[in-house]
This record gives structure tokens, sequence and C-alpha cells, in this order.
């Protein structure tokens, strides 16, 4: 068994970077399990799939392989032998993994394989359910949040950055669908463990957040 780190938190929280830093510090795996579910956000909306229709989906999830390798370091994301690491990070792609994450068929196949990869592996793993579900005997629980104006404001910059049209306002009503829909959904919903540690990164920066973590794990004390 590895040494597991389960962090969860709402979109923008600043996760994924956070993470990334600590698994880099620990010289962990970082997995991203939101990747996961873009990937096959991505394949349904290619595919035209019609997400209540628990055949179709039963049927996409038997046969759709979803893996992950990484690159010197970096995850890289596969969907039916593409590389999909870069088409996943749209709007669009995001909005279609809420909408897929909420059919348990789609969860059951993730939450089995990101269990698989931190079963003999030092993992950091980030998701919505991972201290509640797929490791819920993970050695560090952490639940990072900030607040909806902080949350928005850093997907906007990440938008401009990647060269996407985005306003603010628009960004912070997506960012609030998004917590609603990821909180409310009848399966696994977006919620703190109960023995997670709340870290609130609205006034800290990647460096900051990640220290937060790090004094979290015995053998960096
Ligand atoms: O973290 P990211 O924005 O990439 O995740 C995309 C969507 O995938 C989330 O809004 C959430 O609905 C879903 N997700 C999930 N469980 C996870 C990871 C992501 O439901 N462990």
């Amino acid at each position: 068994m590895g040494f597991n780190i389960a962090i969860d938190g709402p979109a923008g929280a600043g996760k994924s970077t956070i993470a990334k830093k600590v698994a880099e510090k620990l010289n962990f795996i970082y997995i991203d399990t939101g990747a996961m579910y873009r990937a096959m956000g991505v394949y349904f909306s290619r595919n035209h799939t019609d997400l209540s229709d628990e055949n179709a989906v039963k049927e996409a999830c038997r046969t759709v392989d979803v893996h992950l390798t990484y690159d010197q370091g970096v995850q890289q994301i596969w969907m039916n032998g593409e590389n999909v690491s870069q088409v996943i990070r749209t709007k669009e792609a995001g909005n279609m993994a809420s909408a897929c994450a909420a059919v348990p068929a789609v969860r059951e196949k993730l939450v089995e394989l990101q269990k698989k990869l931190a079963e003999t592996s030092n993992v950091v793993m980030d998701g919505r359910d991972i201290g509640t579900v797929v490791l819920p005997n993970a050695d560090v629980k952490v639940y990072l949040t900030a607040s909806v104006d902080v949350r928005a404001e850093r997907r906007c910059k990440e938008y401009q950055e990647k060269g996407l049209n985005a306003v603010l306002e628009d960004v912070k009503k997506e960012v609030a669908q998004r917590d609603y829909n990821d909180m409310h959904r009848a399966v696994s919903p977006l919620c703190q463990a109960p023995d997670a540690i709340l870290v609130d990164t609205s006034d800290m920066n990647i460096e900051q957040a990640a220290d937060a973590i790090l004094k979290l794990v015995p053998s960096v004390h």
C-alpha cells in the first residue's frame, strides 16, 4: 500500500497546481482525477451519447479505454489511444465532465481505476470524492477551498492565458453552477470528509498552500 494524500475541493480552489507541487516535493505521483472525467466527457460529446440512456452509457464505459501515463513527471491522459491532455482543458469539456460525473456507471469505472493507481504507489490524488469514496483510508485528507470570487478570478485568468475568451461575471456564474452541480448530485456529491483538514487558499499563494499540506505529512515535519 502506498502513502496516499487525498485532496478534494470545488473548481478553481487551486487543487491541481497545489497537488502537483506537493507531489513534486515528496516525489509522489500526482493523479488528476478530473482529467479522467473530462476525457470521458470528450468521448460522450464526440459520440453524441445521450447521458440519460443508461445502456448507451454503460456500453461506452465498458469499451472506452481511459488511462494515464507520465512524460517527465507530467500526467498525460489517453482516451482510446488518443492523447487528450490538451483537448480536455476547455470550458465545454469541463461542463461535459461535470454532467457525466453524475452518472453512476461513469463513476464506477473511474473510481475503480483510481483505487488501483493508489494501491501500490505513493500518490497525491485530487478530485471531488477522493477522501470520501476513492481513498477513504488515505493517510492525509485535505479539503481545499477558496471564496467563489477568488476561484472565479483564478479560472478567468487561466482561460485568458490559454487565449480563450473569458468574462469574469460569466466565469463566476459558471463556477457557482459547477459548485452547485457537484455538491447536489445524488452520487458522491462533493463534501468535506469528516476527517479532512480544511485549507482555505483565498489569501494564500501556491507555496503557502503546498506548505500547509506538507506540514500534515509526518515525515516532512
Ligand atoms: O477538477 P476538474 O474541473 O477537472 O473536474 C471536472 C469535473 O469532473 C468536476 O466539475 C466534477 O464534476 C467532476 N469530477 C468528479 N469527481 C472527481 C473529479 C472530478 O465528479 N474525483
